[in-house]
């Protein structure tokens, strides 16, 4: 039953069906009404004639055996009229009272209704089966006329009673042949409605929605539908105005697509720009831009954590600080750009002569210390020996003269616990002070400071 009432919800050509039949059934049943009004109407008046017709078929013969006291004659007359089926009961009432008679359903002075059997006498039963509902009467006279008077000699009067009901058992045929003609119509009508609702409207209707379920989001096609209609009807524009739908939509995904493609690409760019710069900011930030080499912050930086590594793995560490001789006096006598240029010069030395684990770093002007891991202080001695040749035999050209340069050097080595880089450069400065005021251009070993003057 739920089904049912789902399937009706769901069903346009169902719903279209019981709404078309509830309002034809309306009509139908009306339709029904009046025409068995009219039947009846009719049936009754046929009825009423063929009473009144009955006086002049049975009216002489009753007249003769009234006339002649023939009571056996009147009762087989009356008996035969009573078998009539439009008859319930006959009353014969003669002036002399001799020959009153009553069979069947009567009624009596106060308009009461008795029974009379076929045979005149009195019962309760009601013979007819119809009961004494709408009875009504029909009253006609009998007279006497004889070959041996003038005139007619009035007998008495017969009245005849008959039954509404009968109206209604007369029609009875008709009213079902007029029901099961309404029925047939009325189910095939139905037949005929759903199955082509259903078929042009419901199945289409139907095969529509299943397929735009079935549609992929992403990318939805347009729909065929297997409806071989040419004309331009209300379904055909659904259909189109979807396709149409769909291709717009399709349109602005691909366009979307695009749009989205671009803009990644965009931000990969961005990114990379973005990526490229950071680097570039970090390179600046660590890096002197005049000889590429370590700032000083780049320089503290790795050499703190060069020291920690130091420390928990026990290597050594030396250091090495640099100064370069009378620098100002060559800015001044040669000029800045080639001050530097050589201080360009000098620090591609450093590179190319030391190793990549070396930390090399500008501390400020024409200041420079090397960090050299797992070197001691006598190793260190020799490759800041090494350094000291090497920049004294840097050429430069000034106009067509060439101009040299040299360099103050101080070595220390960290002691065997606990040093910072501070300390460590402080006492290469000291080492590097004393070559300066010793004739520039050498090498000075902090610990042969510290053993001149007894500390170490
Ligand atoms: P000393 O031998 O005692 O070290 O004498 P000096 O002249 O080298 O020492 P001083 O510290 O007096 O001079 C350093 C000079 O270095 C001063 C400055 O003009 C020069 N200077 C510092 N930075 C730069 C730079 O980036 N480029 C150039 N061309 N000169 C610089
Ligand atoms: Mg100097
Ligand atoms: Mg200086």
């Amino acid at each position: 039953m739920q089904s049912l009432l789902k399937h009706y919800r769901r069903s346009i050509a169902l719903h279209l069906l019981l709404v078309i039949f509830g309002v034809y059934f309306l009509v139908a049943v009306l339709v029904t009404v009046i025409q068995l009004y009219k039947e009846y109407e009719n049936t009754k008046t046929e009825f009423y004639n063929e009473i009144q017709t009955l006086p002049s078929t049975f009216g002489k013969g009753i007249s003769d055996s009234v006339w002649t006291y023939n009571q056996e004659l009147l009762q087989s007359i009356l008996q035969g009229m009573y078998n009539l089926p439009i008859v319930v009961g006959i009353k014969v009432d003669t002036l002399d009272q001799k020959m009153d008679f009553q069979i069947g359903a009567v009624f009596n002075e106060q308009r009461q209704v008795e029974y009379y059997d076929p045979n005149g006498l009195p019962t309760e039963q009601i013979l007819t089966g119809l009961g004494s509902q709408a009875l009504f009467d029909h009253k006609f006279p009998i007279y006497y006329q004889g070959p041996a008077f003038d005139q007619t000699i009035p007998l008495g009067t017969v009245t005849l009673y008959s039954n509404d009901q009968l109206v209604f058992e007369r029609l009875k045929y008709g009213f079902i042949l007029i029901l099961i003609n309404s029925i047939i119509k009325t189910c095939m009508l139905w037949f005929i409605i759903y199955f082509f609702i259903n078929k042009y409207l419901g199945k289409p209707l139907k095969e529509f929605t299943l397929k735009i379920h079935r549609q992929d989001p992403q990318s939805p096609k347009p729909i065929d539908l297997a409806i071989n209609w040419t004309d331009e009807n209300e379904l055909i524009i659904l259909k189109d105005s979807y396709n149409q739908m769909i291709q717009r939509v399709n349109k602005n995904q691909l366009e979307l697509l695009q749009l989205n493609q671009e803009l990644d690409e965009k931000i990969k760019a961005r990114t990379q720009d973005l990526e490229l710069a950071k680097e570039k900011a970090e390179q600046l930030a660590y890096t002197d831009p005049l000889t590429k080499l370590c700032n000083r912050r780049a320089f503290f930086d790795s050499g703190k954590q060069l020291l920690n590594q130091a420390g928990t793995q026990h290597f050594s560490i030396s250091l090495i600080m640099i100064d370069l001789d009378n620098f100002k006096t060559l800015n001044d006598t040669y000029g800045h750009a080639l001050g530097d240029q050589t201080l360009i010069a000098f620090a591609d030395v450093l590179k190319s002569s030391l190793s990549s684990t070396d930390i090399i770093g500008r501390l400020g002007g024409e200041e420079f210390a090397v960090i050299l891991p797992d070197i001691g202080e006598y190793e260190a001695l020799h490759v800041a020996d090494s350094l000291r040749q090497k920049i004294s035999q840097i050429e430069l050209t000034h106009d067509v003269s060439s101009v040299y340069f040299t360099a103050s050097m101080g070595v220390t080595e960290k002691p065997l616990r606990g040093t910072t880089i501070d300390l460590l450069l402080a006492q290469a400065d000291k080492a590097l002070y004393f070559s300066k005021h010793h004739g520039r251009n050498q090498v000075t070993a902090y610990s042969t400071l510290a053993e001149a003057s007894g500390v170490r």
